[in-house]
Parts: structure tokens; C-alpha cells; sequence
């Protein structure tokens, strides 16, 4: 649906900031309800990390093995039943991790655009939301400044989802937050990239996902960087294919660009090291070459805003299914290179159990037409390594899309959304395991 025009600002019903895999399920899921639905998304394409860092697995889709339904569902079976498939779901290589999907990078790129088309949804590329502007009392969101590369644009939305995985527009509009974890120290930002041509059979010989015996006559010989001890690489979706997601830079400020830039600048002499290290000194890398090196790092940890509740470590252990939840997960606790090396993929909750995302972890205390999802959702820093899987995100997103609605036709502040209504409108999309419901396949 059009947004209008009034004067030199544009209303809108809802505009999501950031076009990752939250702000996908946001925008697909607001569209599809007939809000006039705008997405604006800083860089060139959709996907966020997804983009950033091509290839990279949706991780966590399936809690007890089973698919959390939605948006991703639907996506994954669009792609997983074309001919030929490009997708399918594979168990991934590292501990406590369940299955993941892997899927053509470029053919999901394109089919998540054509989603959004479908779905009616205004998406503004090289496009960023720069500024709230708030009410006299600071409780309603009444314009966006934006730009792009001819200016600046206001927007009017009735509602404001923010997806911009930093939470910039949240926390320009007071929206308490911590950096990282309680101390200010994030988990290490990390550049992907391909090699194309690998003999699997012969570099996948040995079980060990971190190719640990290479890489540790790498780094004692001088010819890998020390934070190279293990080298994360994972079958790619082509045969031939190995997806390399092992260049950690630590210590980055993610919501600083030149921080940013320089990790990126840094990364990628370690990529370029990486794969001539691995032609040299790994079977059946020998004819294989580097492509897809990413644009820019992926940042898995910035701002983490302050919601009507906060999603803990507890509640992941005790496997807490929230009324109001709405996604459900059994994600690792994947901590990567805080300030420390250290890399952690510890149980998150018990064996065969899960736990779900509360809806108020979406939502800020005050801000009566805005809510916040993915990466920037409420939580602790334990639960925050849990909760973060694209599917989550994608779910996350879904759900503020479908409650922009109920909150829009009930005229009343996201706080008051009618939290039963949600779920069962959720459960109606697809969503699988809210409410009293288990978790099974349809
Ligand atoms: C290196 C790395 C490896 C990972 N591995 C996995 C994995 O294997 N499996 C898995 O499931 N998850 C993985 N994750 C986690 C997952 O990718 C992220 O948590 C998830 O993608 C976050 O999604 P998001 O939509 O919240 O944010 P993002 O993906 O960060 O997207 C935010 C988007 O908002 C845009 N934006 C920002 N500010 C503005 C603005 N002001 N205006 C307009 N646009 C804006 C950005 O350009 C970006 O496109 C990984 C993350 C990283 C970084």
C-alpha cells in the first residue's frame, strides 16, 4: 500500500528501521496486514548480517528439531522446494548446536525482495533513519528525520520498528540501554568469506570443525594471526563450496564507523592470509580460490535496549515459556571473543526443552508507538548469546509487525497490546509452540 504524501513528509502506518532479518519478518508481517508499510535500510540489499556475511547459516530454526513455523518457514520452503533447492537444513558442526539451514545466498537475497513486494511493503534502500523526533512528553515518537544520497526526508509513522541491530532511533528517543555486556565489552565482529574449488572429501577428512592441527602450525609459524586458533569452515550450499567464518577481530566498537571500518580493513588482510595459508597447507584446498569476501564485518553485539522485561540467563535455564512468548528457541549460549579470546557454545536449556522470547522484551517501558527486535531485543548478556539466531530475529520482527496492527486498530500504545490476541494471531501464521501449545511439527 502507497504511503502519502503530505506536504514534504510522508505518512506512514509503520516504519521499520533496518532491513536485517528483523526488520524482514517486521515489514513482511506489518505489509501483510495492510498497514502502509515503510523499510529503510541503510546499505544496498536486504539481510543485514545476512548480507554482510554471505552464506551464513540460519541458525536455531529448529528448537527440539522442530521449526519455529513463521516467516522463516515459509522462506525456507520456498527456497528449499525449487528446482533445483536453494536450501535445505543440515546438523551443524559445532557442539550443542542443533540443525541450521543452508541456503543460495543470492537466490534467498532475491526471494526475501520479492517477499517484501508481494507483501506490499515500500522498501528505500541507501536509505537511514537518522533521528526521532518526540512529543512535548517525550512518550510518542511523532517524526523520523532520514536521508539518503540526495537529502534529508521525514517520515510520519503511526508506529516505529526499530531494526537497526544498534538501536539507534531507540536510544535517541531515551531508550535506556547497556553496551554489550554490563561491563561495555562486546563480543568480537567477525568478516566472512568463500573458497571455491575445495575437494571436500579430502578437507573434510578429519572431524574437527576448527581444523585445529593446521591452524596451530599457522599461528606458531608466524603466518596466522594468534586470534586464528580455530578455523571455523563449514560446508558451503554448492559442492565445492566452504564458507570461512573464523576472522574474529576483537575489541570493536560497533556503533562507531571508522572502529568499523578499520576491523573491516583489518579483516580482510586476515581473510587474504587465511586463504593462502589454507591453498599452502590444507588438503584439498590446493586449486581453490577466495570470493565473497564480506563488504564490512558483521557486529554481533552493540546496544542492548532496556524493555518492559528483560529476558535472563535464568529464564533460558529454567526453559521458561512466557505467556506473551512469541518465538521459540533452544540456542547455545554462543559467546564469541568478549574482551577474552574465549568462544563458548554452552547448553542454553536443558536437553529437549526450549524456551520462548516474551513480547515485552520488544518493547520500551514509556514509548507508546515503538518496539525494538533482533539483535537489540531486552536481555542479559547470557540470554542475548542465546536469543540472537537470524530465525529468532526474523520471528522477533514478525511478531512487532503483526502487534503494530492489533495496536493500531485498538488505538492503544504497544504497552496495552493485547497479549492473547497476538499469540493466537501469531499461531494463525504459523508460528509454532506459543501459548499452551507444545512445540510440535504441524
Ligand atoms: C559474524 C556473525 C556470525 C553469526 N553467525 C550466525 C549464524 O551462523 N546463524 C545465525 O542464525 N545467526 C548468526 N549470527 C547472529 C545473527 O546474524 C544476528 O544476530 C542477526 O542477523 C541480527 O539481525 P538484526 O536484523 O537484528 O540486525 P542486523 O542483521 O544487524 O541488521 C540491521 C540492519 O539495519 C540497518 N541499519 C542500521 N541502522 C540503520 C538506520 N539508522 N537506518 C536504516 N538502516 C539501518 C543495517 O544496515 C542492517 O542491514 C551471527 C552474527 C554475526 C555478526
Amino acid at each position: 500500500m502507497a504511503v502519502t504524501m503530505v506536504g514534504s513528509i510522508e505518512e506512514a502506518d509503520v516504519l521499520v528501521v533496518g532491513g536485517g532479518t528483523a526488520g524482514f519478518g517486521a515489514a513482511i508481517a506489518a505489509g501483510r496486514k495492510g498497514l502502509r508499510t515503510v523499510l529503510l535500510e541503510a546499505t544496498t540489499k536486504v539481510g543485514g548480517v545476512m548480507a554482510f556475511c554471505p552464506g551464513m547459516p540460519w541458525g536455531g530454526g529448529y528448537p527440539v528439531d522442530t521449526i519455529i513455523g513463521g516467516v522463516l518457514e515459509e522462506l525456507t520452503e520456498r527456497l528449499a522446494t525449487m528446482d533445483p533447492p536453494a536450501a535445505e537444513k543440515r546438523p551443524c558442526t559445532l557442539e550443542n548446536f542443533g540443525p541450521e539451514i543452508i541456503y543460495d545466498h543470492d537466490i534467498a537475497t532475491l526471494t526475501m525482495f520479492e517477499m517484501l513486494e508481494e507483501a506490499g511493503v515500500s522498501l528505500r534502500l541507501n536509505a537511514t533513519a537518522l533521528a526521532p523526533v518526540m512529543d512535548a512528553a517525550g512518550r510518542r515518537i511523532e517524526r523520523v528525520e532520514c536521508f539518503n544520497r540526495n537529502g534529508g526526508f521525514t517520515l510520519q509513522p503511526r508506529m516505529v520498528i526499530d531494526c537497526s541491530g544498534d538501536g539507534d532511533i531507540s536510544a535517541k528517543a531515551g531508550v535506556p540501554y547497556v553496551l554489550g555486556d554490563a561491563q561495555g565489552n562486546m563480543m568480537g565482529v567477525t568478516i566472512s568469506f568463500h573458497m571455491l574449488g575445495v575437494d571436500w572429501d579430502r578437507a573434510f577428512a578429519e572431524p574437527d570443525p576448527y581444523f585445529t592441527r593446521f591452524a596451530a602450525r599457522g599461528v606458531a609459524e608466524g603466518r596466522l594471526h594468534p586470534d586464528l586458533a580455530k578455523l571455523y569452515l563449514m560446508k558451503g550450499f554448492h559442492r565445492g563450496d566452504v564458507f570461512c567464518n573464523s576472522v574474529h577481530v576483537r575489541g570493536v566498537n560497533g556503533i562507531d564507523p571508522v572502529a568499523v571500518a578499520q576491523a573491516t580493513q583489518e579483516g580482510r588482510r586476515r581473510c587474504h592470509q587465511l586463504a593462502q595459508f589454507l591453498r599452502a597447507d590444507v588438503p584439498g584446498f590446493e586449486h581453490a580460490y577466495m570470493a565473497q569476501l564480506s563488504p564490512t564485518v558483521g557486529v554481533r553485539e552493540t546496544r542492548k535496549l532496556e524493555g518492559a522485561y528483560r529476558i535472563t540467563g535464568e529464564d533460558l535455564a529454567r526453559g521458561t515459556r512466557f505467556a506473551d512468548g512469541i518465538v521459540c528457541c533452544d540456542n547455545p549460549v554462543d559467546d564469541v571473543m568478549r574482551a577474552s579470546a574465549a568462544m563458548t557454545h554452552d547448553v542454553a536449556v536443558a536437553e529437549g526443552s526450549y524456551y520462548t522470547i516474551p513480547f515485552r522484551a520488544l518493547i520500551p517501558a514509556e514509548i507508546e508507538n515503538l518496539m525494538f527486535c533482533g539483535r537489540i531485543v531486552s536481555a542479559d548478556a547470557v540470554a542475548f548469546a542465546s536469543v540472537r539466531g537470524m530465525p529468532q530475529c526474523m520471528a522477533m520482527g514478525q511478531a512487532a509487525g503483526t502487534a503494530a496492527k492489533l495496536a493500531i486498530d485498538a488505538g492503544c500504545a504497544v504497552q496495552q497490546v493485547d497479549t492473547g490476541a497476538l499469540v493466537a494471531d501469531l499461531s494463525a501464521q504459523g508460528v509454532r509452540g506459543l501459548g499452551n501449545a507444545e512445540l510440535v511439527a504441524a
